[in-house]
């Protein structure tokens, strides 16, 4: 694809393919973008970003649900299209699909977004939910980000939502390595996935656990170690905070605005039910925080207390697990390494265990 200027302040976007295209084009408001679906398209030079024209700030495009790609133009100022057509291909050029952008008043882009609203993502779980004839404990794990949704940069190169993928992947091997445990994935590909999505599947498959498991990054690069969150309305410290809000814009980052959704029943659910569920929570985090390593775990208060939006299902006891910092160079290594992801999976494993064994010694 390529960004182009033509006369009248348009900006060109040209998305050739050796198939014929018919994407489906929408606007989104705070911030303006544009946003261009496809079918699942092979990006020839795989998901990632590239530098705008104009009034495009930039751009990110990647699969974005199954059997769909997305492309997301990121507007400085708001713009709306002026046309869009197909090319059929010649001796030079493959299909093409062009995209002419205008500038436009706010006002003229809102009214727009009502007329060509984006597609709802796939929210379907990607894992398959297994019978449970004995009962076993059903542990849902997420890997954070995904997708048109990178995450965090490590300074080895790699993107948070591979590296947390790598590490998930372990983690349920060694889950079902016991025999004890059923461990399923929020997803088990580089996909984007709403967060609410996330956190219902856990709900619709009655999961007993939800482990999200991210990797920071920050601007300092000697600050290490891992930390384990809880849900809470009030963060337990401003850095908390920021990271919660961070790891909420996934589903801004995909385009789509899912995050502000029904904010106040959620709020009503967790005064319900979430309290029993906050306490299990807050014991899984605590058996987690005994197991991992200790010269691992040496964030300066290991557990902590945010307003993660994962981490609401009100009746599933939800941890976020930061395995460490990929702004530092031995954690982000150790991350990306075949024994960092063991000793992850290990100490979650082992704290599992502890946290089903006292559960059930409650029941009891
Ligand atoms: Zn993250």
């Amino acid at each position: 694809m390529r960004l182009g200027h033509q006369p009248g302040d348009v900006v060109r976007l040209v998305i050739e393919s050796d198939q014929p295209l018919h994407p489906h084009v929408s606007l989104i408001a705070n911030p303006y973008r544009v946003v261009i679906d496809l079918p699942a398209v092979e990006w020839t030079i795989g998901d990632g970003e590239g530098k705008g024209l104009g009034y495009v700030a930039k751009y990110r495009y990647g699969l974005f649900a199954v059997d769909q790609s997305r492309l997301v133009l990121d507007l400085d100022a708001p713009a709306t299209i002026k046309r869009s057509f197909a090319i059929e291909p010649n001796s030079r050029f493959a299909h093409r699909y062009v995209i002419d952008l205008e500038p436009a008043a706010h006002g003229a882009f809102v009214s727009a977004t009502h007329n060509a609203k984006p597609r709802t993502p796939e929210s379907r779980p990607t894992a398959v939910v297994p019978e449970r004839p004995q009962r076993k404990p059903l542990i849902v794990l997420d890997a954070g980000h995904g997708g048109n949704d990178p995450g965090a940069r490590s300074v080895l190169g790699r993107y948070e939502k591979d590296l947390t993928l790598e590490v998930a992947r372990e983690v349920q091997r060694q889950l079902e390595a016991t025999g004890q445990f059923h461990a399923v994935l929020t997803r088990e590909r580089d996909i984007y996935v709403p967060l609410r999505a996330r956190t219902a599947m856990a709900r619709a498959s009655n999961a007993d656990l939800f482990i999200s498991i991210h990797a920071d990054s920050i601007a300092d690069p000697n600050h290490r170690g891992g930390s384990v969150y809880t849900l809470s309305e009030t963060a337990s410290d401003a850095e908390a905070a920021a990271l919660a809000a961070k790891e909420n814009k996934s589903d801004i980052i995909a385009g789509i605005d899912l995050a502000a959704e029904s904010e106040e029943v959620t709020s009503i659910l967790i005064d319900l039910a979430q309290r029993e569920t906050m306490n299990y929570s807050a014991r899984f985090a605590s058996a987690l925080i005994e197991t991992v390593p200790r010269e691992w775990l040496i964030a300066r208060r290991p557990h902590r207390f945010a307003g993660f939006l994962v981490l609401k299902a009100p009746d599933v006891p939800s941890v976020l697990f930061e395995i460490g910092y990929l702004s530092n160079r031995q954690d982000a290594q150790w991350i990306a390494s075949r024994k960092g992801r063991q000793e992850i999976a290990g100490a979650i494993t082992q704290a599992a265990r502890r946290f089903f064994a006292d559960r059930m010694a409650q029941q009891f």
